[in-house]
């Protein structure tokens, strides 16, 4: 036994944050020095959010503080709606690509859902209240862990963000969620399926959506190009039909589940929103005409920098033909990016975390905002913007009268200083405090730091 491997789960027990035992009713005022609301082009000063219970009762400058409230005065800090991720893969960790790939075939699902434990609780404590978790794909495995930790965090039994999951990714057979491409013909037993995610045709498609569906997923996660991190196919190549599309799509929004397509390429990215999907996830080689269908269209873009960031930080740990793939993705993203900020595209914030390790997300401001994106809007693209793709903006998103009570701080100025949302130091979810000071220790480390490497990631 590695001894050290207990350490971690030590200082998990004994460095438990502040949790919040606040009755129901109680009231708490939240003070700092700037409000941003989710929606405005402008900070606000001496920002006050009232809460009570897990709702917000009233939030603005300056605004009355019921005498019986709790006072937590945050100083020289920024409030801000907690921040949303549309583009995670919690129960993944793929940041050791081909250790990943050999543990994958070795660990039970659940032990790989207890290791994943301390993502979820430092993706919440980086003040990401929100997830939308888009893919969780276990080897040669039916069990669905993000529809069970989803539900583990909604009845408190785990700390972490609220999650919106789409269990299994849907593509096609040698395609980029095609699990024994890469590996020898007929290693692993039968052809994976639709219980497995592949399907091939219109009427394969639709049963894959009904069964995303029918075992628990929120939004259908789609791969209709191919990808980095699978050693078979091209990076840009179309991988369903425009008829595989359209079933797709149509299945997904009778049954009210909106469409998140993988997508680097352009053709399968201007077939895809032609068939009416509701983002695009990544989007590398999208030319401006397909970026100004997407704006005339209303589709979100998801552009997931940090991904291509932290893969070609450390190259040399892919194989080759992934090395060249990441590579043509970096190269082509930031002009994309460039273009559908000029065009006016639909920016939701998104990051593919599990490609570097988890609790990084907001890296990801930063990049935005280096490709020209103002700190404001790259603010708004993981509050307002990401409630609207998620389709929660009755509950979520803002700082406003009657929102669910998802309130962080950060230190300074964040439109002054985006990293600033890199040092979140004050997190409240749906009224309870997770955290109010210094991260917890054990929540830095990874899953694979925790003794689990993982693959399925779906860059
Ligand atoms: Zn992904």
């Amino acid at each position: 036994m590695n001894f050290t491997r207990l350490i971690p789960l030590f200082a998990i027990t004994l460095a438990l944050p502040v949790e919040s035992t606040i009755a129901a009713d109680q009231t708490i005022a939240l003070k700092a020095a700037r409000l941003f609301d989710g929606k405005s082009r402008a900070l606000i000063q001496n920002g006050v959010v009232v809460v009570q219970g897990d709702k917000i009762v009233d939030a603005g400058a300056n605004v009355a503080i019921p005498p019986d409230a709790q006072v937590i005065d945050l100083g020289d800090a920024t409030l801000s709606p907690g921040l949303m991720d549309a583009h995670t893969h919690i129960t993944l960790d793929y940041t050791n690509y081909q250790a990943t790939r050999l543990r994958e075939m070795q660990i039970s699902t659940s032990a790989k859902a207890y290791s994943v434990i301390p993502a979820a609780r430092a993706t919440v404590e980086a003040g990401f209240t929100t997830v939308r978790d888009v893919g969780a794909r276990t080897y040669r495995s039916h069990d669905c862990i993000d529809v069970s930790l989803r539900d583990a965090i909604a009845k408190g039994i785990v700390v972490g963000p609220r999650m919106f999951v789409a269990n299994y990714g849907i593509g096609a057979t040698g395609g980029h969620f095609d699990e024994a491409a890469g590996f020898r013909d007929g290693l692993f037993g039968p052809e994976p399926d639709v219980a497995d995610g592949i399907a091939d045709g219109p009427d394969a498609v639709r049963k894959a959506v009904r069964f995303e569906v029918r075992n628990g997923a929120d939004v259908i996660k789609a791969a209709v190009s191919g990808g980095v991190l699978s050693l078979t196919d091209e990076v840009d190549t179309p991988q369903f039909t425009p008829a595989e599309m359209a079933a797709l799509v149509d299945e997904s929004h009778r049954l009210r589940k909106k469409v998140a397509v993988h997508c680097h390429g352009d053709q399968a990215g201007r077939e895809a929103i032609e068939a009416g999907v509701d983002s695009i996830e990544h989007g590398s080689f999208l030319k401006p005409e397909t970026l100004t269908l997407m704006k005339n269209k209303g589709t979100f873009l998801t552009p997931t920098l940090m991904a291509a960031e932290y893969i070609k930080g450390k190259l040399e740990g892919y194989p080759p033909a992934l090395q060249a793939k990441a590579l043509a993705a970096y190269n082509a993203r930031s002009e994309m990016f460039r273009n559908a900020l000029k065009i006016g595209v639909k920016i939701s914030f998104g990051t593919d975390a599990a490609v570097f390790p988890h609790g990084q997300n907001a890296k990801e401001f930063r990049l935005m905002t280096d490709l020209g994106m103002a700190p404001i809007d790259a603010l708004k693209s993981a509050t307002a913007n990401d409630a609207e793709l998620l389709g929660v903006t009755q509950k979520l998103g803002t700082l406003e009268k009657g929102k669910l009570a998802d309130v962080i701080a950060m230190p300074g100025d964040p439109v002054q200083d985006i990293t600033a949302t890199e040092r979140v130091s004050f997190v409240m979810k749906e009224g309870k405090i997770i955290r109010n000071g210094p991260a917890t220790p054990a929540s830095a480390k990874t899953a694979a730091q925790n003794g689990m490497d993982e693959m399925g990631a779906d860059f």
